[in-house]
C-alpha cells in the first residue's frame, strides 16, 4: 500500500488540575495528530505530545517539509522512518525532528496492521496480554494531605506502585512527604522522580537522604543532557536510576547505558520518534539486562510493553492518559492495577474527533 495523503492538526488539551514538578508547572499537553490515508483507502493515526510548547513547529516538520515528500511511498515502517530522519537530521537528530517523525511512524504501524486486520501487538510480537501500572503524580505543588489522598486513589485501585515528585528547596520537607507516603502506602514499591533538579553534589547528597525508604528507583536526580555527571552519580548512590523521558537517540540510550547510570530505562514513544526506534531502545536495554518502564503515553507504551521480553511497568500520569485528556472516543482502563493489550486491529486508539477539533490550535477553520 502506498500513501495517498497526510492530514495534520494539532490539538491543545488542557488539564484538569496543572501539573508542578521541580522545574516548570504545566496547563496543557499538546497534541500533533498525524492521519495517513493509503491508496487503498485505510487511514493510520499517530499522535506525538508536548507539555505544552512546540507543537506548531513539530506540525510544520511533518506538514510542510517531510510530509509532501513522503506522498506516493510504499508503507514500510523501518524505511520510512530512515528515509525521514535522514530528511530531518540537519535540524537535529532529536527533539522536535523525532517528535515529528513519531506521529507518521505510529501513524505508518497503525496502517500495516489495520492492512492484516491484526492488532498492533500480534504484528510486534506479542509476549504478554497485560502489563503492571503505577500510579504518577506531577504532585510537588500539592499539601502532604492532598498528595496521601492521591496515593490513597491509586492504591484503591490496585496500582501495582506509585511515583512522586521530590525536589522541594528544604531537603526536609522532601524527605517528610516520602516517609509519610511510604507509611501510608506500606511495602507497595515507591519512586521519586526529581525532573533533573539537582546539581552533581546536591544530587548525591538528596539521594542518600533518601536511601532509608527502600526506593525502586530515583529519577532524573540531575539535567538528563550530562551523560558522564549521570554515570558518575550511580557510583556514588545505592538506590537504582531511571531516567530516559529527555533522552531522543538509541546512541545516547546507549552511552547512558553502558555508562551504569540508567536502570530503568524510560524512552517516551514520541520523543525517541516512534515505535520503530522504541523497539530499537528496547532490544538495547535488554542486552543489558535492563527494564523498559516508559514515559507517559500510556495506552501505546502498555501495548509495547505487551512486545518486548524486558517490559516492566507501565506510567499513568494522573490527568495525562489519552483517556484522562479526552482524546478518545473508547477509553482503555487500568483494571486491578493492569492495562490489557488492545485487540482491535491497528493501535487501537480511536480519537475523540470532536474533542480534537474544539481544542485545535492553528490551521484552516473547520
Ligand atoms: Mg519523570
Amino acid at each position: 500500500v502506498y500513501i495517498a495523503d497526510i492530514k495534520t492538526m494539532v490539538t491543545r488539551l488542557p488539564l484538569e488540575n496543572a501539573w508542578a514538578d521541580a522545574r516548570k508547572t504545566v496547563s496543557h499537553i499538546e497534541l500533533v495528530v498525524v492521519d495517513v490515508t493509503t491508496d487503498t483507502g485505510l487511514v493510520g493515526t499517530g499522535i506525538s505530545h508536548s507539555s505544552g510548547v512546540g507543537a506548531l513547529a513539530i506540525e510544520s516538520l511533518v506538514k510542510d517539509y517531510l510530509g509532501p515528500s513522503l506522498i506516493g511511498k510504499s508503507i514500510s515502517p523501518r524505511a520510512l522512518w530512515e528515509y525521514g530522519w535522514d530528511y530531518l537530521h540537519d535540524e537535529g537528530g532529536g527533539g522536535v525532528t523525532t517528535m515529528a517523525l513519531a506521529a507518521l511512524d505510529i501513524a505508518f504501524w497503525d496502517v500495516v496492521a489495520k492492512d492484516l486486520g491484526r492488532p498492533l501487538v500480534d504484528l510486534l510480537g506479542r509476549v504478554r496480554d497485560r502489563v503492571p501500572v503505577y500510579g504518577s503524580g506531577i504532585n510537588l505543588g500539592m499539601s502532604i494531605d492532598e498528595l496521601l489522598d492521591q496515593v490513597d486513589g491509586w492504591v484503591g485501585r490496585g496500582y501495582k506502585a506509585v511515583k512522586v515528585k521530590v525536589g522541594k528547596d528544604d531537603l526536609e520537607e522532601d524527605v517528610e512527604r516520602i516517609a509519610k507516603v511510604r507509611e501510608r502506602i506500606g511495602a507497595l514499591p515507591l519512586m521519586v522522580d526529581a525532573n533533573q533538579k539537582w546539581s552533581a553534589p546536591e544530587a548525591a547528597r538528596r539521594i542518600h537522604a533518601l536511601e532509608r525508604f527502600g526506593l525502586l528507583w530515583v529519577e532524573e536526580p540531575m539535567l538528563a543532557d550530562d551523560i558522564e555527571g549521570q554515570c558518575r552519580l550511580r557510583s556514588q548512590v545505592s538506590i537504582p536510576l531511571a531516567m530516559g523521558e529527555n533522552v531522543y537517540t538509541p546512541w545516547q540510550f546507549r552511552d547512558l547505558i553502558v555508562g551504569g547510570a540508567m536502570d530503568f530505562v524510560q524512552a517516551d514513544i514520541g520523543r525517541v520518534g516512534g515505535i520503530t526506534p522504541w523497539l530499537d531502545i528496547a532490544a538495547l536495554a535488554r542486552t543489558y539486562n535492563r527494564p523498559m518502564a516508559p514515559h507517559f503515553m500510556l495506552e501505546l507504551s502498555a501495548d509495547l510493553l505487551c512486545c518486548v521480553p524486558n517490559g516492566y511497568i507501565a506510567e499513568d500520569i494522573a490527568g495525562g492518559s489519552l483517556t484522562d485528556l479526552g482524546a478518545l472516543a473508547t477509553s482503555r482502563t487500568v483494571v486491578d492495577g493492569y492495562l490489557y493489550a488492545s485487540e482491535s486491529p491497528g493501535h487501537g486508539l480511536e480519537f475523540d474527533r470532536s474533542k480534537l477539533l474544539a481544542c485545535r490550535v492553528g490551521g484552516e477553520p473547520v
